[in-house]
Protein backbone atom coordinates (compact mmCIF):
# COMPACT_ATOMS: atom_id res chain seq x y z
CA UNK A 1 0.00 0.00 0.00
CA UNK A 2 2.95 2.59 -1.44
CA UNK A 3 1.01 6.20 -1.61
CA UNK A 4 3.58 7.06 -4.23
CA UNK A 5 2.53 4.12 -6.53
CA UNK A 6 -0.73 4.83 -6.20
CA UNK A 7 -0.43 8.33 -7.32
CA UNK A 8 1.36 7.38 -10.00
CA UNK A 9 -1.50 4.85 -11.05
CA UNK A 10 -4.04 7.49 -11.11
CA UNK A 11 -2.05 9.50 -12.93
CA UNK A 12 -0.65 7.43 -15.94
CA UNK A 13 -3.06 5.11 -15.68
CA UNK A 14 -6.59 6.54 -15.64
CA UNK A 15 -9.91 4.47 -15.98
CA UNK A 16 -13.43 5.61 -15.14
CA UNK A 17 -14.01 4.24 -11.92
CA UNK A 18 -17.44 2.39 -10.76
CA UNK A 19 -17.45 5.14 -7.61
CA UNK A 20 -15.20 7.91 -6.34
CA UNK A 21 -16.14 8.43 -2.46
CA UNK A 22 -14.66 11.76 -1.23
CA UNK A 23 -14.22 11.22 2.44
CA UNK A 24 -11.73 9.05 4.59
CA UNK A 25 -14.02 9.19 7.80
CA UNK A 26 -15.80 6.25 9.02
CA UNK A 27 -18.71 6.77 6.62
CA UNK A 28 -16.80 7.46 3.51
CA UNK A 29 -14.34 4.43 4.68
CA UNK A 30 -17.78 2.56 5.14
CA UNK A 31 -18.82 3.09 1.78
CA UNK A 32 -15.97 2.09 -0.36
CA UNK A 33 -15.41 -0.77 1.51
CA UNK A 34 -19.30 -1.70 1.09
CA UNK A 35 -18.96 -0.74 -2.98
CA UNK A 36 -15.51 -2.65 -3.32
CA UNK A 37 -16.78 -5.76 -1.69
CA UNK A 38 -19.33 -5.60 -4.38
CA UNK A 39 -16.95 -5.92 -6.98
CA UNK A 40 -17.34 -2.30 -8.39
CA UNK A 41 -14.25 -0.16 -9.25
CA UNK A 42 -14.06 1.75 -6.01
CA UNK A 43 -11.92 5.13 -5.56
CA UNK A 44 -11.91 6.92 -1.83
CA UNK A 45 -10.13 10.08 -1.50
CA UNK A 46 -9.29 12.42 1.60
CA UNK A 47 -7.58 15.80 2.18
CA UNK A 48 -6.05 15.02 4.96
CA UNK A 49 -5.41 11.47 6.86
CA UNK A 50 -8.08 8.54 6.93
CA UNK A 51 -10.17 9.65 10.49
CA UNK A 52 -8.60 13.45 10.88
CA UNK A 53 -12.15 14.55 11.09
CA UNK A 54 -14.91 13.24 13.78
CA UNK A 55 -14.19 9.43 13.28
CA UNK A 56 -11.35 9.82 15.48
CA UNK A 57 -12.44 12.61 17.86
CA UNK A 58 -15.93 10.08 19.02
CA UNK A 59 -16.18 8.46 22.61
CA UNK A 60 -15.52 5.32 21.27
CA UNK A 61 -18.70 3.72 21.80
CA UNK A 62 -20.37 1.25 19.30
CA UNK A 63 -23.77 1.42 21.09
CA UNK A 64 -27.71 1.52 20.79
CA UNK A 65 -27.34 4.73 22.18
CA UNK A 66 -29.53 4.76 25.52
CA UNK A 67 -30.15 8.25 24.91
CA UNK A 68 -32.40 7.81 21.49
CA UNK A 69 -34.28 5.73 23.49
CA UNK A 70 -35.55 8.00 25.78
CA UNK A 71 -36.23 10.33 22.50
CA UNK A 72 -38.44 7.49 21.59
CA UNK A 73 -36.46 7.08 18.96
CA UNK A 74 -36.65 2.78 18.71
CA UNK A 75 -36.29 2.02 15.14
CA UNK A 76 -32.93 4.12 15.68
CA UNK A 77 -31.39 2.31 18.50
CA UNK A 78 -33.21 -1.20 17.13
CA UNK A 79 -30.57 -0.98 14.21
CA UNK A 80 -27.97 0.61 16.11
CA UNK A 81 -27.76 -2.46 18.56
CA UNK A 82 -28.63 -4.79 15.65
CA UNK A 83 -24.51 -3.13 13.73
CA UNK A 84 -23.00 -3.08 17.35
CA UNK A 85 -23.54 -6.76 17.16
CA UNK A 86 -22.43 -7.24 13.47
CA UNK A 87 -19.64 -5.02 14.59
CA UNK A 88 -18.31 -6.70 17.21
CA UNK A 89 -18.83 -10.24 15.20
CA UNK A 90 -16.21 -8.68 12.23
CA UNK A 91 -13.93 -6.59 14.45
CA UNK A 92 -13.73 -8.28 17.64
CA UNK A 93 -10.30 -7.60 17.57
CA UNK A 94 -11.09 -3.80 17.78
CA UNK A 95 -14.98 -4.08 19.50
CA UNK A 96 -14.89 -5.14 23.44
CA UNK A 97 -17.91 -5.70 25.66
CA UNK A 98 -17.80 -2.30 27.99
CA UNK A 99 -20.38 -2.44 30.88
CA UNK A 100 -21.50 0.53 32.01
CA UNK A 101 -22.96 1.80 35.49
CA UNK A 102 -25.63 4.13 35.64
CA UNK A 103 -25.60 5.46 39.67
CA UNK A 104 -28.35 6.55 41.52
CA UNK A 105 -28.64 9.14 43.86
CA UNK A 106 -32.23 9.61 43.94
CA UNK A 107 -34.89 6.68 45.13
CA UNK A 108 -36.72 6.71 41.91
CA UNK A 109 -33.64 6.58 39.50
CA UNK A 110 -32.76 3.00 40.44
CA UNK A 111 -36.75 1.68 38.83
CA UNK A 112 -36.88 4.76 36.32
CA UNK A 113 -33.22 3.77 34.31
CA UNK A 114 -34.01 0.40 35.33
CA UNK A 115 -37.00 -0.33 33.46
CA UNK A 116 -35.65 1.83 30.31
CA UNK A 117 -32.26 -0.44 30.23
CA UNK A 118 -34.69 -3.74 30.65
CA UNK A 119 -36.14 -2.32 27.20
CA UNK A 120 -32.91 -1.55 26.13
CA UNK A 121 -31.79 -5.69 26.71
CA UNK A 122 -34.73 -6.32 24.67
CA UNK A 123 -34.32 -4.44 21.40
CA UNK A 124 -30.71 -6.27 21.57
CA UNK A 125 -32.27 -9.54 21.43
CA UNK A 126 -29.75 -12.28 20.83
CA UNK A 127 -27.32 -9.55 19.86
CA UNK A 128 -27.43 -8.50 23.42
CA UNK A 129 -24.05 -8.87 25.60
CA UNK A 130 -25.30 -9.47 28.74
CA UNK A 131 -29.12 -8.60 30.87
CA UNK A 132 -28.71 -5.06 33.32
CA UNK A 133 -28.98 -5.78 36.39
CA UNK A 134 -29.76 -3.50 39.47
CA UNK A 135 -26.82 -3.21 42.16
CA UNK A 136 -26.46 -2.43 45.76
CA UNK A 137 -24.65 0.63 46.92
CA UNK A 138 -21.82 -2.01 48.22
CA UNK A 139 -22.14 -3.80 44.75
CA UNK A 140 -22.42 -0.02 42.90
CA UNK A 141 -18.41 0.72 44.84
CA UNK A 142 -17.23 -2.64 44.05
CA UNK A 143 -17.33 -1.98 40.16
CA UNK A 144 -16.13 1.63 40.96
CA UNK A 145 -14.56 2.47 44.24
CA UNK A 146 -14.27 5.59 43.67
CA UNK A 147 -17.96 6.63 42.92
CA UNK A 148 -18.80 9.69 45.41
CA UNK A 149 -19.92 7.39 47.69
CA UNK A 150 -21.75 10.35 49.54
CA UNK A 151 -26.06 9.64 48.85
CA UNK A 152 -25.60 7.19 46.55
CA UNK A 153 -28.46 4.81 46.98
CA UNK A 154 -27.03 2.05 44.41
CA UNK A 155 -26.73 1.64 40.80
CA UNK A 156 -27.52 -0.12 37.24
CA UNK A 157 -25.44 -1.94 35.22
CA UNK A 158 -25.69 -2.45 31.83
CA UNK A 159 -24.04 -3.77 28.72
CA UNK A 160 -23.21 -1.93 25.91
CA UNK A 161 -19.28 -2.01 23.67
CA UNK A 162 -16.13 -0.05 22.98
CA UNK A 163 -13.67 0.44 20.31
CA UNK A 164 -11.01 2.74 18.92
CA UNK A 165 -12.48 4.40 16.36
CA UNK A 166 -9.23 5.33 14.11
CA UNK A 167 -8.11 2.01 14.45
CA UNK A 168 -10.96 0.56 13.03
CA UNK A 169 -10.90 3.67 10.57
CA UNK A 170 -7.04 2.07 9.27
CA UNK A 171 -8.69 -1.29 9.56
CA UNK A 172 -11.37 -0.15 7.02
CA UNK A 173 -8.55 1.25 4.80
CA UNK A 174 -6.81 -1.97 4.64
CA UNK A 175 -10.30 -3.62 4.03
CA UNK A 176 -10.94 -1.73 1.25
CA UNK A 177 -6.93 -2.68 -0.36
CA UNK A 178 -8.04 -6.46 0.41
CA UNK A 179 -11.53 -6.06 -1.44
CA UNK A 180 -9.52 -4.61 -4.80
CA UNK A 181 -10.45 -0.87 -3.70
CA UNK A 182 -8.03 2.39 -3.52
CA UNK A 183 -7.75 4.78 -1.15
CA UNK A 184 -5.64 7.24 -0.66
CA UNK A 185 -4.45 10.54 2.04
CA UNK A 186 -3.65 13.37 1.55
CA UNK A 187 -5.84 14.49 -1.95
CA UNK A 188 -8.50 16.94 -1.62
CA UNK A 189 -11.09 17.53 -4.26
CA UNK A 190 -11.57 20.79 -5.15
CA UNK A 191 -14.39 20.68 -7.79
CA UNK A 192 -16.28 18.20 -9.78
CA UNK A 193 -16.58 17.33 -13.55
CA UNK A 194 -19.60 18.05 -14.81
CA UNK A 195 -21.11 16.34 -18.71
CA UNK A 196 -24.23 16.85 -19.93
CA UNK A 197 -24.80 18.97 -16.62
CA UNK A 198 -24.51 15.19 -14.18
CA UNK A 199 -21.51 14.65 -11.82
CA UNK A 200 -19.14 12.68 -14.13
CA UNK A 201 -15.90 12.99 -11.53
CA UNK A 202 -13.65 15.49 -9.84
CA UNK A 203 -10.77 18.02 -10.01
CA UNK A 204 -8.10 16.99 -7.26
CA UNK A 205 -4.85 18.44 -5.68
CA UNK A 206 -1.99 16.10 -3.81
CA UNK A 207 -1.20 18.01 -1.21
CA UNK A 208 1.93 16.77 -0.70
CA UNK A 209 2.70 18.90 -3.70
CA UNK A 210 0.63 20.74 -6.03
CA UNK A 211 -0.06 18.30 -8.78
CA UNK A 212 -3.58 18.90 -9.94
CA UNK A 213 -5.15 16.67 -12.14
CA UNK A 214 -9.14 14.97 -13.03
CA UNK A 215 -10.35 11.33 -11.87
CA UNK A 216 -13.77 10.13 -14.09
CA UNK A 217 -16.36 7.97 -11.98
CA UNK A 218 -19.89 6.92 -13.15
CA UNK A 219 -21.04 8.32 -9.61
CA UNK A 220 -19.34 10.67 -6.96
CA UNK A 221 -20.54 9.94 -3.38
CA UNK A 222 -20.00 12.79 -0.94
CA UNK A 223 -18.91 11.30 2.70
CA UNK A 224 -17.20 14.13 4.02
CA UNK A 225 -19.37 14.58 7.18
CA UNK A 226 -19.16 18.33 8.68
CA UNK A 227 -17.44 19.34 5.13
CA UNK A 228 -21.01 18.21 3.07
CA UNK A 229 -22.48 21.39 2.12
CA UNK A 230 -18.57 22.59 0.89
CA UNK A 231 -19.18 19.37 -1.56
CA UNK A 232 -23.07 20.15 -2.33
CA UNK A 233 -22.27 23.46 -3.35
CA UNK A 234 -19.43 22.51 -5.78
CA UNK A 235 -22.59 21.15 -7.36
CA UNK A 236 -24.37 23.92 -6.99
CA UNK A 237 -23.21 27.36 -5.68
CA UNK A 238 -27.02 27.93 -4.39
CA UNK A 239 -27.76 24.37 -2.27
CA UNK A 240 -28.86 25.65 0.79
CA UNK A 241 -26.48 24.21 3.65
CA UNK A 242 -28.26 20.94 5.83
CA UNK A 243 -25.25 20.59 7.83
CA UNK A 244 -25.65 21.71 11.72
CA UNK A 245 -22.43 21.38 13.15
CA UNK A 246 -21.98 20.68 16.80
CA UNK A 247 -18.92 20.38 18.92
CA UNK A 248 -18.18 17.69 20.93
CA UNK A 249 -15.57 17.83 23.73
CA UNK A 250 -13.60 15.11 26.24
CA UNK A 251 -11.09 15.75 28.19
CA UNK A 252 -8.83 12.03 29.41
CA UNK A 253 -7.54 11.77 32.35
CA UNK A 254 -5.28 9.35 34.28
CA UNK A 255 -6.94 6.12 34.95
CA UNK A 256 -6.48 5.89 38.55
CA UNK A 257 -9.21 8.26 38.47
CA UNK A 258 -11.85 5.69 38.00
CA UNK A 259 -10.20 2.12 38.54
CA UNK A 260 -11.51 -1.27 37.45
CA UNK A 261 -13.19 -2.34 34.01
CA UNK A 262 -16.54 -0.27 34.23
CA UNK A 263 -17.62 2.76 33.03
CA UNK A 264 -20.14 5.33 34.26
CA UNK A 265 -23.10 6.57 32.46
CA UNK A 266 -25.16 9.54 33.81
CA UNK A 267 -28.20 10.09 32.25
CA UNK A 268 -29.06 13.59 32.93
CA UNK A 269 -26.43 16.31 33.51
CA UNK A 270 -27.46 19.73 35.00
CA UNK A 271 -28.42 20.77 30.78
CA UNK A 272 -30.16 17.70 30.06
CA UNK A 273 -27.31 15.52 27.92
CA UNK A 274 -25.88 12.53 29.07
CA UNK A 275 -21.92 12.04 30.14
CA UNK A 276 -20.01 9.07 30.05
CA UNK A 277 -16.58 8.58 31.89
CA UNK A 278 -15.34 5.42 29.98
CA UNK A 279 -12.12 3.35 30.65
CA UNK A 280 -9.53 3.26 27.20
CA UNK A 281 -6.26 2.43 27.18
CA UNK A 282 -5.81 2.86 30.94
CA UNK A 283 -7.07 6.22 31.17
CA UNK A 284 -10.57 7.56 31.65
CA UNK A 285 -12.21 9.45 29.14
CA UNK A 286 -15.16 12.01 30.22
CA UNK A 287 -17.25 13.54 27.53
CA UNK A 288 -19.03 14.96 26.12
CA UNK A 289 -20.54 18.21 24.85
CA UNK A 290 -22.61 19.83 22.83
CA UNK A 291 -22.18 23.17 21.39
CA UNK A 292 -23.16 24.32 18.20
CA UNK A 293 -20.44 25.95 16.03
CA UNK A 294 -20.98 28.62 12.82
CA UNK A 295 -17.93 27.07 10.82
CA UNK A 296 -16.47 23.59 10.84
CA UNK A 297 -13.19 22.59 11.00
CA UNK A 298 -10.58 19.84 10.86
CA UNK A 299 -8.89 20.95 14.29
CA UNK A 300 -11.76 22.30 16.25
CA UNK A 301 -10.93 23.56 19.78
CA UNK A 302 -12.80 23.08 23.07
CA UNK A 303 -13.90 26.57 25.17
CA UNK A 304 -13.40 26.55 28.22
CA UNK A 305 -16.36 26.39 29.30
CA UNK A 306 -16.65 22.94 27.74
CA UNK A 307 -14.07 22.13 29.99
CA UNK A 308 -15.37 23.70 33.25
CA UNK A 309 -18.37 21.46 32.59
CA UNK A 310 -17.04 18.20 31.68
CA UNK A 311 -14.18 18.58 34.94
CA UNK A 312 -17.65 19.69 36.97
CA UNK A 313 -19.23 17.29 36.44
CA UNK A 314 -16.11 14.41 36.80
CA UNK A 315 -15.93 16.05 40.06
CA UNK A 316 -19.39 15.34 41.23
CA UNK A 317 -19.07 11.66 40.53
CA UNK A 318 -15.83 10.77 41.35
CA UNK A 319 -13.84 11.09 44.59
CA UNK A 320 -10.63 12.32 43.43
CA UNK A 321 -11.77 15.81 42.06
CA UNK A 322 -9.68 16.61 38.68
CA UNK A 323 -7.83 19.32 38.05
CA UNK A 324 -6.98 21.26 35.03
CA UNK A 325 -3.14 19.64 35.21
CA UNK A 326 -4.22 16.26 35.70
CA UNK A 327 -5.78 16.54 31.80
CA UNK A 328 -3.82 14.16 29.92
CA UNK A 329 -5.74 15.49 26.76
CA UNK A 330 -8.50 17.31 25.55
CA UNK A 331 -9.92 16.75 21.99
CA UNK A 332 -12.93 18.18 20.23
CA UNK A 333 -15.01 16.45 17.42
CA UNK A 334 -17.90 17.83 15.22
CA UNK A 335 -20.85 15.93 14.85
CA UNK A 336 -22.31 16.44 11.11
CA UNK A 337 -26.09 16.88 12.44
CA UNK A 338 -28.45 16.58 9.67
CA UNK A 339 -31.05 19.81 9.81
CA UNK A 340 -34.21 18.65 8.59
CA UNK A 341 -37.51 21.37 8.18
CA UNK A 342 -35.28 24.57 9.68
CA UNK A 343 -34.95 22.57 13.36
CA UNK A 344 -31.63 24.08 15.22
CA UNK A 345 -31.42 22.95 18.42
CA UNK A 346 -28.69 20.58 18.08
CA UNK A 347 -29.93 17.92 20.87
CA UNK A 348 -33.06 17.22 18.99
CA UNK A 349 -31.72 17.07 15.48
CA UNK A 350 -31.63 13.55 14.38
CA UNK A 351 -28.67 11.14 14.90
CA UNK A 352 -29.90 8.99 12.16
CA UNK A 353 -28.55 9.26 8.66
CA UNK A 354 -29.18 11.60 5.43
CA UNK A 355 -28.92 10.00 2.14
CA UNK A 356 -29.47 12.90 -0.70
CA UNK A 357 -29.42 12.22 -4.75
CA UNK A 358 -28.79 15.83 -5.89
CA UNK A 359 -30.29 16.04 -10.01
CA UNK A 360 -26.82 15.92 -11.17
CA UNK A 361 -26.57 12.53 -9.65
CA UNK A 362 -24.26 13.76 -6.72
CA UNK A 363 -24.84 11.35 -4.21
CA UNK A 364 -24.88 12.54 -0.70
CA UNK A 365 -24.09 10.71 3.06
CA UNK A 366 -24.48 12.13 6.09
CA UNK A 367 -25.56 12.07 9.32
CA UNK A 368 -25.83 8.85 11.55
CA UNK A 369 -22.90 7.43 13.83
CA UNK A 370 -19.81 5.36 14.02
CA UNK A 371 -21.83 2.16 15.15
CA UNK A 372 -24.08 2.57 12.25
CA UNK A 373 -21.61 3.19 9.07
CA UNK A 374 -22.26 0.06 7.47
CA UNK A 375 -26.12 0.68 7.52
CA UNK A 376 -25.15 3.78 6.09
CA UNK A 377 -23.05 2.36 3.14
CA UNK A 378 -25.28 0.06 2.36
CA UNK A 379 -27.85 2.14 1.80
CA UNK A 380 -25.62 4.24 0.01
CA UNK A 381 -24.12 1.80 -2.33
CA UNK A 382 -27.89 0.52 -3.29
CA UNK A 383 -29.00 4.07 -4.28
CA UNK A 384 -25.29 5.33 -6.00
CA UNK A 385 -25.35 2.16 -8.08
CA UNK A 386 -28.70 3.23 -9.60
CA UNK A 387 -27.51 6.66 -10.14
CA UNK A 388 -24.22 5.41 -11.69
CA UNK A 389 -26.28 2.75 -14.22
CA UNK A 390 -24.49 -0.22 -12.59
CA UNK A 391 -25.76 -3.73 -12.34
CA UNK A 392 -27.16 -3.86 -8.68
CA UNK A 393 -25.33 -6.49 -6.04
CA UNK A 394 -26.16 -7.80 -3.20
CA UNK A 395 -24.39 -6.14 -0.28
CA UNK A 396 -22.21 -9.07 1.27
CA UNK A 397 -20.63 -6.35 4.41
CA UNK A 398 -22.58 -8.12 7.33
CA UNK A 399 -20.74 -11.45 6.62
CA UNK A 400 -17.40 -9.38 5.81
CA UNK A 401 -14.50 -10.28 8.92
CA UNK A 402 -12.91 -6.64 8.77
CA UNK A 403 -9.05 -6.79 8.15
CA UNK A 404 -7.28 -7.51 11.35
CA UNK A 405 -10.15 -10.52 12.49
CA UNK A 406 -8.99 -12.49 15.08
CA UNK A 407 -11.32 -13.59 17.88
CA UNK A 408 -9.78 -14.19 20.54
CA UNK A 409 -6.60 -11.39 21.46
CA UNK A 410 -5.09 -11.13 24.62
CA UNK A 411 -5.56 -7.87 26.62
CA UNK A 412 -1.45 -8.40 27.77
CA UNK A 413 -0.19 -8.68 24.67
CA UNK A 414 1.29 -5.10 23.35
CA UNK A 415 -0.22 -5.59 19.41
CA UNK A 416 -3.64 -6.77 21.14
CA UNK A 417 -5.72 -3.61 18.93
CA UNK A 418 -3.48 -5.20 15.45
CA UNK A 419 -5.36 -8.52 15.58
CA UNK A 420 -4.25 -10.26 12.71
CA UNK A 421 -1.56 -8.31 11.88
CA UNK A 422 -0.02 -8.58 15.53
CA UNK A 423 2.58 -11.42 14.37
CA UNK A 424 3.77 -9.00 11.62
CA UNK A 425 4.26 -6.13 14.29
CA UNK A 426 6.42 -9.01 16.74
CA UNK A 427 8.83 -9.78 13.42
CA UNK A 428 9.35 -6.23 12.85
CA UNK A 429 9.63 -5.67 16.83
CA UNK A 430 12.13 -8.70 17.04
CA UNK A 431 14.15 -7.32 14.47
CA UNK A 432 15.06 -4.02 16.68
CA UNK A 433 18.78 -3.63 18.04
CA UNK A 434 17.71 -2.34 21.26
CA UNK A 435 14.73 -4.76 21.78
CA UNK A 436 12.10 -2.46 20.34
CA UNK A 437 11.95 -0.57 23.83
CA UNK A 438 8.72 1.74 24.89
CA UNK A 439 9.41 5.12 23.24
CA UNK A 440 8.14 6.88 26.17
CA UNK A 441 7.96 5.59 29.79
CA UNK A 442 3.76 6.79 30.01
CA UNK A 443 3.10 5.96 26.30
CA UNK A 444 2.32 1.64 25.62
CA UNK A 445 4.28 2.81 21.91
CA UNK A 446 7.40 0.79 20.25
CA UNK A 447 9.41 1.94 17.02
CA UNK A 448 7.38 -1.24 15.72
CA UNK A 449 4.33 0.17 15.80
CA UNK A 450 6.08 3.51 13.79
CA UNK A 451 7.42 1.73 11.09
CA UNK A 452 4.25 -0.76 10.60
CA UNK A 453 2.16 2.64 10.05
CA UNK A 454 4.41 3.53 7.66
CA UNK A 455 5.08 0.96 5.90
CA UNK A 456 1.70 -0.98 5.89
CA UNK A 457 -1.07 2.00 6.96
CA UNK A 458 -0.42 4.87 4.78
CA UNK A 459 0.90 7.02 7.93
CA UNK A 460 2.59 10.39 6.26
CA UNK A 461 3.33 12.35 8.74
CA UNK A 462 4.41 12.50 12.95
CA UNK A 463 0.92 13.43 13.42
CA UNK A 464 -0.78 10.54 11.70
CA UNK A 465 1.52 8.26 13.46
CA UNK A 466 0.67 9.70 16.97
CA UNK A 467 -2.63 11.27 16.57
CA UNK A 468 -4.60 7.72 14.65
CA UNK A 469 -1.52 5.02 14.47
CA UNK A 470 -1.30 5.34 17.63
CA UNK A 471 -3.18 7.68 20.27
CA UNK A 472 -0.29 9.11 22.10
CA UNK A 473 -1.85 12.20 21.77
CA UNK A 474 -5.16 11.28 22.96
CA UNK A 475 -3.82 9.21 25.92
CA UNK A 476 -1.36 12.01 26.96
CA UNK A 477 -0.53 14.75 24.77
CA UNK A 478 2.75 16.17 26.42
CA UNK A 479 4.12 12.78 26.47
CA UNK A 480 3.43 12.69 22.94
CA UNK A 481 5.52 15.63 22.14
CA UNK A 482 8.34 14.10 23.61
CA UNK A 483 8.38 11.68 21.14
CA UNK A 484 7.65 13.68 18.70
CA UNK A 485 11.31 13.29 17.40
CA UNK A 486 12.41 9.99 17.58
CA UNK A 487 9.17 9.08 15.49
CA UNK A 488 10.04 11.56 12.76
CA UNK A 489 13.82 9.84 12.78
CA UNK A 490 11.94 6.12 12.05
CA UNK A 491 9.67 7.85 9.80
CA UNK A 492 12.22 9.60 8.00
CA UNK A 493 14.49 6.48 7.31
CA UNK A 494 11.15 4.27 5.95
CA UNK A 495 10.11 7.43 3.84
CA UNK A 496 13.32 8.73 2.56
CA UNK A 497 12.85 12.32 3.75
CA UNK A 498 15.87 14.62 5.24
CA UNK A 499 16.87 16.56 8.32
CA UNK A 500 14.19 19.30 7.56
CA UNK A 501 11.76 17.11 6.98
CA UNK A 502 12.63 16.17 10.47
CA UNK A 503 12.13 19.77 11.78
CA UNK A 504 9.44 20.79 9.99
CA UNK A 505 7.55 17.62 11.31
CA UNK A 506 8.56 18.05 14.98
CA UNK A 507 7.70 21.57 14.65
CA UNK A 508 3.93 20.92 13.28
CA UNK A 509 3.08 18.43 15.37
CA UNK A 510 4.71 20.55 18.33
CA UNK A 511 1.86 23.32 17.43
CA UNK A 512 -0.85 20.97 16.64
CA UNK A 513 -0.05 18.82 20.33
CA UNK A 514 0.06 22.22 22.19
CA UNK A 515 -3.77 23.06 21.57
CA UNK A 516 -4.56 19.33 23.55
CA UNK A 517 -3.66 20.34 26.96
CA UNK A 518 -4.53 22.97 29.47
CA UNK A 519 -2.03 25.43 30.76
C1 LIG B 1 -17.97 14.26 20.22
C2 LIG B 1 -18.52 13.11 19.43
C3 LIG B 1 -18.63 11.86 20.02
C4 LIG B 1 -19.13 10.78 19.26
N1 LIG B 1 -19.18 9.55 19.84
C5 LIG B 1 -19.64 8.50 19.15
C6 LIG B 1 -19.64 7.21 19.72
O1 LIG B 1 -19.17 7.00 20.85
N2 LIG B 1 -20.13 6.20 18.97
C7 LIG B 1 -20.63 6.39 17.72
O2 LIG B 1 -21.12 5.43 17.13
N3 LIG B 1 -20.61 7.60 17.12
C8 LIG B 1 -20.12 8.65 17.81
N4 LIG B 1 -20.07 9.90 17.23
C9 LIG B 1 -20.49 10.04 15.85
C10 LIG B 1 -19.40 9.61 14.87
O3 LIG B 1 -18.13 9.89 15.35
C11 LIG B 1 -19.63 10.33 13.54
O4 LIG B 1 -20.96 10.13 13.12
C12 LIG B 1 -18.71 9.79 12.44
O5 LIG B 1 -17.36 9.76 12.87
C13 LIG B 1 -18.83 10.69 11.21
O6 LIG B 1 -17.99 10.18 10.22
P1 LIG B 1 -17.91 10.87 8.79
O7 LIG B 1 -17.09 10.00 7.96
O8 LIG B 1 -19.29 11.17 8.32
O9 LIG B 1 -17.22 12.27 9.06
P2 LIG B 1 -15.66 12.56 9.27
O10 LIG B 1 -15.02 11.57 10.14
O11 LIG B 1 -15.54 13.98 9.70
O12 LIG B 1 -15.03 12.38 7.83
C14 LIG B 1 -15.21 13.28 6.79
C15 LIG B 1 -13.91 13.36 6.05
O13 LIG B 1 -14.10 14.07 4.82
C16 LIG B 1 -12.88 14.70 4.52
N5 LIG B 1 -13.08 15.75 3.52
C17 LIG B 1 -13.78 16.91 3.68
N6 LIG B 1 -13.71 17.65 2.55
C18 LIG B 1 -12.97 16.95 1.65
C19 LIG B 1 -12.53 17.20 0.32
N7 LIG B 1 -12.83 18.34 -0.30
N8 LIG B 1 -11.78 16.26 -0.31
C20 LIG B 1 -11.45 15.10 0.32
N9 LIG B 1 -11.83 14.83 1.60
C21 LIG B 1 -12.58 15.73 2.26
C22 LIG B 1 -12.44 15.24 5.87
O14 LIG B 1 -11.07 15.56 5.89
C23 LIG B 1 -12.82 14.11 6.81
O15 LIG B 1 -11.75 13.24 7.08
C24 LIG B 1 -19.54 10.98 17.94
C25 LIG B 1 -19.42 12.24 17.35
C26 LIG B 1 -18.90 13.30 18.09
C27 LIG B 1 -18.76 14.63 17.47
Amino acid sequence: MKRDDIVTELTDDPQIWDFIIIGGGATGLGTAVEAASRGYRTLLLEQHDFAKGTSSRSTKLVHGGVRYLRQGNVSLVLEALRERGLLRRNAPHLVKNQSFIVPNYDWWEGPFYGIGLKIYDKLAGDLGLGPSEHLSKEETLEHIPTLEPDDLDGGIIYHDAQFDDSRLAVNLLQTLFDEGGIGVNYMEVTGLLKANKLVSGVKVEDREGTHRFELQARAVINATGAFTDTIRQMDNPDAPGIIRPSQGVHIVLDGSFQPGESAIMVPKTDDGRVLFAVPWHNRIIVGTTDTPIDEPSLEPRARQEEIDFLLTHAARYLTKDPEPDDVLSVFAGIRPLVARGGNDDTASISRDHTLLIDPSGLVTIAGGKWTTYRKMAEDTIDEAAVVAGLDERESVTENLRLHGWLKNTEAADPFEGYGSDALALKKIASGHPDGNPKLHPHLPYTAAEVIWAVRSEMARTVEDVLARRTRSLLLDARASIEIAEPVARLMADELERDQRWIEQQVKAYTELANGYFLG
